[in-house]
C-alpha cells in the first residue's frame, strides 16, 4: 500500500522503485509501462500526466485521477551574492520548508531538511527556536530534490546532505526511503557516497541508519566535555560523549568509509586548543575526518563566532596530531541560508537570555 494525501490521493513519490513497480503492476500496468512511470517521476522530473507521451492515454487519466506527482510548491528562490540559494518550498498544509542549493566548480550540493522545525535543541541553531511542528513524509524529502533539479536544469546536484530544518534520524522512517530514491541509478541516481546524513547523536538510530542505508554518517560533536555537550545539545544528557564514541568505535563501516565528525565552533565555550586536544583523544583510532564550522550568527543569539586566527589554531592543532581536518567555508549567509540558520526570518526568532553559567538558553 502507498501513503495517501490529505485528499486521499496515493503519493507516488518517496517509495522505493521495488515497491512503487510491484504497485503498479497491481495496478495493471505492464513491466515497462512501469518503468516509465518511475523515469517519468525521477529522470524527467515531470509534473504533469499530460505530458507523458510514454504511457497510454488510459493509463495516465487513470493515475492522475487517484494519484499525486509533486508534492511541493516551490515558492521562493533567494540568491545569496557567493552563488548560493535557499529554496523555499510550500506543503499542502501551508508550511514552508527549506533547502539549500550551494554550487561548487563541477557539481552542487543539496542541504535538505527532515522535519519542519527541530526538537532538539541545539542552543547554537535558529532552527531550534521553532521546535517542532511535524515530520516531512518522504514523498516531501525527495521532492526537495526533484524540484531543485527542474529549477536548475543547468546546474549538476550531485550531493545532498541531511543538514537543512530537522534531526533527520528522529524522522528515520521517512527519510529511509527517501534516501533508497535518491540513490536509485535508474532514477535520481546520486551516487551512495554522496548523500550524508547528519546527527546530533542519536545512538540507536545512528546504528538502524548504517544498518539499513548505504548513506554516508556524519555526527555534530560541538563539544569535548559533558559539561559544556549538556549545555548547548540537550541530546547529550541521553546519550553522553563517551556512549556516542563507543557507538561510532562499534560501526559495521565499510572499507575505507569515514565517520564526518562536524565541530561548530564557538567562542569563548569550545575553541580553546584544550578543546582541540580532548577532541583529539577523543577520536584517536576513528576513522573520521572533521569538519570545522565556525558558527554562524543570528539575530537573537548570544553566542559569537570565533576570530579567524583562533579557527586556525584549532585547525593546526587538530593536523599536528595528524587528524584530516577542514574548515567549512560560510555560505549564504546574506539569505540566512548557512549552516544553522534555516527555518525562521530573523524578525520572528524568540531572544535568548543568558543562564547564569553563561550559555544561552531560549527566553519563554
Ligand atoms: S542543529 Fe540540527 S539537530 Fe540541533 S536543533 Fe538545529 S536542526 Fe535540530
Amino acid at each position: 500500500m502507498l501513503p495517501r494525501d490529505r485528499d486521499g490521493r496515493i503519493l507516488l513519490k518517496g517509495v522505493p522503485r521495488p515497491q512503487l513497480l510491484a504497485w503498479a503492476g497491481a495496478r495493471g500496468l505492464r513491466p515497462g509501462q512501469a518503468d516509465a512511470l518511475w523515469a517519468a517521476l525521477y529522470r524527467k522530473l515531470r509534473s504533469d500526466f499530460a505530458v507523458m507521451p510514454e504511457l497510454d492515454r488510459a493509463v495516465r487519466d487513470g493515475l492522475a485521477a487517484e494519484t499525486r506527482l509533486d508534492v511541493l510548491r516551490l515558492e521562493a528562490v533567494k540568491q545569496a551574492a557567493d552563488g548560493t540559494s535557499k529554496l523555499v518550498f510550500q506543503t499542502d498544509d501551508g508550511a514552508a520548508i527549506e533547502s539549500v542549493l550551494i554550487p561548487g566548480p563541477e557539481r552542487a550540493t543539496l542541504c535538505v531538511s527532515s522535519q519542519i522545525g527541530c526538537a532538539m535543541n541545539c542552543q547554537f541553531c535558529l532552527t531550534a527556536t521553532m521546535g517542532l511542528a511535524r515530520n516531512l513524509s518522504a514523498a516531501e524529502i525527495v521532492d526537495q530534490l526533484v524540484l531543485a533539479r527542474r529549477h536548475f536544469p543547468d546546474v549538476w546536484i550531485s550531493n545532498v546532505v541531511f543538514m537543512g530544518m530537522g534531526e533527520p534520524l528522529h524522522n528515520l522512517d521517512q527519510v529511509l526511503p527517501a534516501i533508497a530514491c535518491m540513490v536509485d541509478d535508474q532514477g535520481l541516481g546520486l551516487s551512495q557516497r554522496r548523500v550524508t546524513v547528519s546527527t546530533s547523536g542519536l545512538v540507536p538510530q545512528i546504528r538502524r541508519l548504517v544498518a539499513e542505508s548505504p548513506a554516508q554518517l556524519a555526527v555534530s560533536v560541538n563539544a569535548t566535555t559533558d559539561e559544556i555537550r549538556d549545555a548547548i545539545m540537550p541530546v547529550n544528557r541521553k546519550y553522553p560523549l563517551a556512549d556516542l564514541f563507543a557507538a561510532l568505535r562499534e560501526l559495521p563501516l565499510a572499507r575505507r568509509a569515514r565517520v564526518t565528525l562536524e565541530y561548530v565552533l564557538l567562542a569563548g565555550v569550545n575553541d580553546s586548543l584544550e578543546d582541540a586536544e580532548r577532541l583529539a583523544e577523543l577520536v584517536h583510532g576513528l576513522p573520521c575526518k572533521l569538519n570545522l564550522i565556525p558558527w554562524n550568527p543570528h539575530p537573537g543569539s548570544e553566542f559569537r563566532r570565533p576570530e579567524p586566527e583562533r579557527v586556525a589554531a584549532f585547525k593546526a592543532h587538530l593536523q599536528a596530531r595528524r587528524l584530516n581536518t577542514s574548515i567549512r567555508t560560510t555560505r549564504g549567509d546574506d539569505t540566512m541560508a548557512a549552516c544553522g540558520q534555516l527555518g525562521r526570518a530573523p524578525a520572528e526568532a524568540p531572544r535568548r537570555t543568558r543562564r547564569p553559567h553563561g550559555l544561552p538558553v531560549i527566553a519563554s
